[in-house]
């Protein structure tokens, strides 16, 4: 059974609290296995890496079998249905066009001072890409994470993906080639992260590494970051909807299994202004559920986190949504527009009755890759910005520096750093004998 809470109960805040600091992740301890393959790999490289993917994804490879030829890509790709085909260039023509939007400005301007200042932006060199294989094989995934790459202007695109028993599904090698990957390597988890961050004899090292992947990938993200940048690390997902009573059930209930299905772990929410909403939505979800193929997950995810909040208007229901901070924000309300404003902590907001948060995970454009736990109060969604860089510049003319830099020279003083401030009195010496002459 769902929790169910009343914004009127004297209860309300206990349940409230209890439900906002539950921790949905296992935190099975995998760091000193990956220490280990980190180490390994670079130790030994291809060898490493040929024997962990003949261990743990039973496929015998040799170090020129790492990498997905043209031929074999070519091959798997025309298997595709027409229609599938159709459907991930549609989902990548939309998420490429929203991303292109997002690019930024170089800016530059002059001060009062004659000072030129700004900042530039530049793209890594090379990032990759952990697409996870090992359970399920989400093309959508390689699309969020690699055309954000590609319109930041990335020059080099790596994927590992880990092909268990040599088995690919072909819809992620589709979705690489529509997305411009350049290069594709069938192995897996921690070894990996590690053949990214450091490079083997058959793999040059990327500076970034994105995706999603279990606990020995998110492990080995964070034990390689510092030698590269790393995306975020993602925790199960959540939904929120906040729903008014004219809304109908079953589409809601549809919203909240579809989050619960993707993992035990996934947590959906309804807050609504109408109780007898709640249990409308609520009979739909136990109507559905046991239809679902995917039932008993989304049914374990549904009895241990699944909520549903009765608030006494919108605006308490946009308060409580600020306080769970949700990945993903559904409004299903006769003006979202007006509510999404109130929301100000969220990964993504779905608005209106017809857009249900899958469409967010496929089509619309907007990237699918958010913050979860609660992080939305600090962090946002995968985007262009995180294959960019922001190099800042200054230029100062003989009179800026003559203007600012006294400024300059007497603070390394007070910081007892003499050179720094020799670095600037040199400068300014000449500047003062020119003008006496
Ligand atoms: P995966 O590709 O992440 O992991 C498979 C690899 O794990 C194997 O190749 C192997 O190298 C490694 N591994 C497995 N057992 C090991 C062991 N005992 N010791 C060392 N290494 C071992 O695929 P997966 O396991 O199917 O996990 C996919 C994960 O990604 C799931 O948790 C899923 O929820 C998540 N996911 C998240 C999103 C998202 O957007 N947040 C999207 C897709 C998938």
């Amino acid at each position: 059974m769902p929790v169910t809470l009343n914004t009127s109960d004297a209860d309300f805040e206990a349940g409230f609290a209890a439900m906002l600091s539950a921790k949905r992740e296992d935190s099975t301890d995998v760091n000193e296995v990956v220490a280990g393959i980190i180490a390994d790999v670079r130790a030994r490289g291809d060898a490493a890496l040929c024997e962990l993917t003949a261990r743990f994804d039973r496929l015998d490879l040799s170090p020129d079998r790492l990498r997905f030829s043209a031929d074999e890509i070519a091959a798997e790709v025309a298997r595709v249905p027409d229609e599938d085909r159709a459907a991930l260039t549609l989902a990548a023509e939309r998420i490429r066009a929203y991303h292109a939007r997002q690019m930024p400005e170089d800016a530059s301007w002059t001060d009062p001072e004659g000072a030129t200042l700004g900042w530039r932006w530049t793209p890594v060199s090379a990032a990759g890409l952990y697409v996870p294989g090992g359970q399920a094989a989400y093309p959508s995934s390689v699309l969020m994470n690699a055309i954000p790459a590609r319109v930041a202007g990335v020059g080099r695109l790596v994927i590992c993906v880990p092909t268990p028993g040599g088995v690919i599904n072909p819809l992620v090698l589709l979705a690489a080639q529509l997305s411009g990957v350049d290069e594709i390597y069938r192995i897996g988890g921690a070894q990996a992260v590690a053949a990214m961050a450091y490079g083997t004899a058959s793999i040059a090292p990327v500076d970034k590494i994105t995706g999603p992947g279990n606990a020995y990938v998110a492990a080995a993200k964070r034990q390689v970051f510092g030698r590269v940048g790393i995306d975020m690390i993602a925790g199960p997902s959540e939904v929120l909807v906040i729903a008014e009573g004219a809304q109908n059930p079953d589409w809601l209930a549809w919203d909240l299994l579809a989050q619960a299905e993707h993992d035990a772990d996934a947590q959906s929410i309804l807050i609504t202004t109408d109780p007898g909403l709640g249990h409308a939505v609520a009979g739909a979800v136990d109507r559905i559920l046991p239809r679902l193929p995917r039932a008993a997950i989304a049914g374990a995810s549904w009895r241990d986190y699944g909520t549903i909040i009765t608030a006494r208007d919108l605006d308490e229901a946009a308060r409580l949504s600020n306080r769970i901070a949700p990945e993903h924000l559904e409004l299903c309300v006769d003006d979202p527009e007006a509510l999404a404003a109130k929301c100000v902590h969220a990964g993504a907001i779905f608005l209106g009755a017809h857009t249900p948060e899958a469409v967010g995970d496929y089509v619309s454009g907007p990237n699918h890759v958010l913050p979860t736990a609660r992080s939305a109060r600090f962090s946002s969604g995968l985007s262009v910005m995180d294959f960019l860089k922001r190099t800042t510049m200054a230029r100062l003319s003989p009179g800026a520096l003559a203007a600012i830099g006294p400024a300059a020279i007497r603070l390394a003083a007070s910081e007892g750093l003499q050179a720094h401030g020799a670095s600037v009195q040199a400068r300014l010496a000449q500047l003062n004998e020119r003008m006496a002459e």
